[in-house]
């Protein structure tokens, strides 16, 4: 393993000082990606600034309006069994229980969480040389490879590989904002802006600057989103694993008839994918999965299946279908 020195600042503004002067830094958190990605030498940083205990937010809160923030060092564990949030946002709940195991929960932040990285086997493998994302210029060698898990949306020439967060796909359902913090202030960016599609540039991955931290994610009041939410997500195997196919639902709905609907998709493209032709379509039809599949139908629009992956876009609408069914029918 590459060596570096780890320091422990005793306050946010000790570790963004860290990060913006002296050797290539990373930071890291509960460390359950950024481990292995040491260990496998596909980080290399000279000094590790630890984030926990103590220097992030960890708050989980619901505010007079409504809205929830969360703290970037709260455990995804701590989010996903708290009472308001399982209650208000349901949907932010049920993605956290689908990340990952209870031994990852209890240790990984959600802000580590919206910054993991892919698992694009190409990219965790430092054996192979041709990574857009890793090595920049190097080529992809998932465009000709197996690409079974990879992005049929949002992708380019240049790298096709799927953003891995549940969470991130959840949040982006739901308008959630980030809070970015460096030496010179703080800014707030919608999640769904946050990340950027491949393009010609893989290896930059989200809007943070240099030196920026996520402190917090903050999400508008969701109470008439939160009785008619689900979460539904297709992967290889039952127990953990990443998605194959993922649906964030949630309906406001007004009697029998749809007021308002948030639809996103995790495992299908580069970043998480909000479907607002579909939540367009559903808005004002009734809550009857007869009306569904027009709607639906918007949701593949623009897909470029590549040659493992064309199951995705034959997966994504019943996907899609099922968890506006099992969200329309909650009373
Ligand atoms: Fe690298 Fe992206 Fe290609 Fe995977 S899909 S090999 S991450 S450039």
């Amino acid at each position: 393993m590459h060596l570096f020195t780890l320091e422990r600042p005793p306050d946010l503004i000790a570790a963004l000082a860290l990060g913006a002067d002296g050797p290539a830094t990373e930071y890291i958190a509960g460390g359950t990606d950024m481990i292995p990605l040491l260990k496998d030498e596909l980080r290399r940083p000279d000094r590790l600034v630890a984030l926990r205990p103590g220097v992030l937010d960890d708050a989980i809160e619901i505010g007079a309006r409504g809205e929830l923030h969360l703290g970037a060092g709260a455990l995804m564990s701590e989010v996903a069994d708290h009472p308001d949030v399982r209650r208000a946002f349901p949907l932010i709940a049920a993605a956290l229980l689908a990340s990952a195991s209870p031994q990852i929960r209890n240790m990984a932040t959600l802000g580590g969480n919206l910054l993991q990285r892919t698992r694009c086997p190409y990219y965790r493998d430092a054996g192979v040389s041709t990574c857009n994302k890793r090595r920049p210029s190097s080529g992809c060698a998932a465009l000709e490879g197996d690409n079974r898990h990879h992005a049929v949306l949002g992708g380019s020439d240049h790298c096709i590989a799927t953003h891995p967060s549940d969470l991130a796909v959840a949040l982006v359902a739901l308008d959630a904002t980030v809070h970015l913090r460096g030496l010179r202030g703080e800014r707030r960016v919608a999640l769904e802006a946050f990340y950027r599609v491949p393009g010609d540039t893989p290896e930059i991955e989200t809007v943070i600057e240099a030196g920026e931290l996520i402190t917090a994610i903050e999400v508008p009041g969701g109470e008439a989103l939160a009785r008619h939410a689900h979460y539904l997500k297709m992967r290889d195997r039952a127990s953990f694993e990443f998605a194959l196919v993922s649906a964030a639902v949630a309906l406001d709905v007004d009697g029998d008839r749809i007021r308002d609907a948030r639809v996103a998709m995790g495992g299908v493209a580069t970043v998480p994918w909000r479907l607002r032709s579909v939540e367009q379509a559903l808005v004002g039809i009734p809550t009857d999965p007869v009306g569904y599949p027009a709607a639906v139908a918007r949701a593949t629009a623009g897909a470029v299946p590549r040659s493992h992956n064309a199951f995705k876009v034959d997966l994504m609408p019943r996907v899609l279908l099922r968890a506006l069914e099992i969200a329309g029918r909650r009373r």
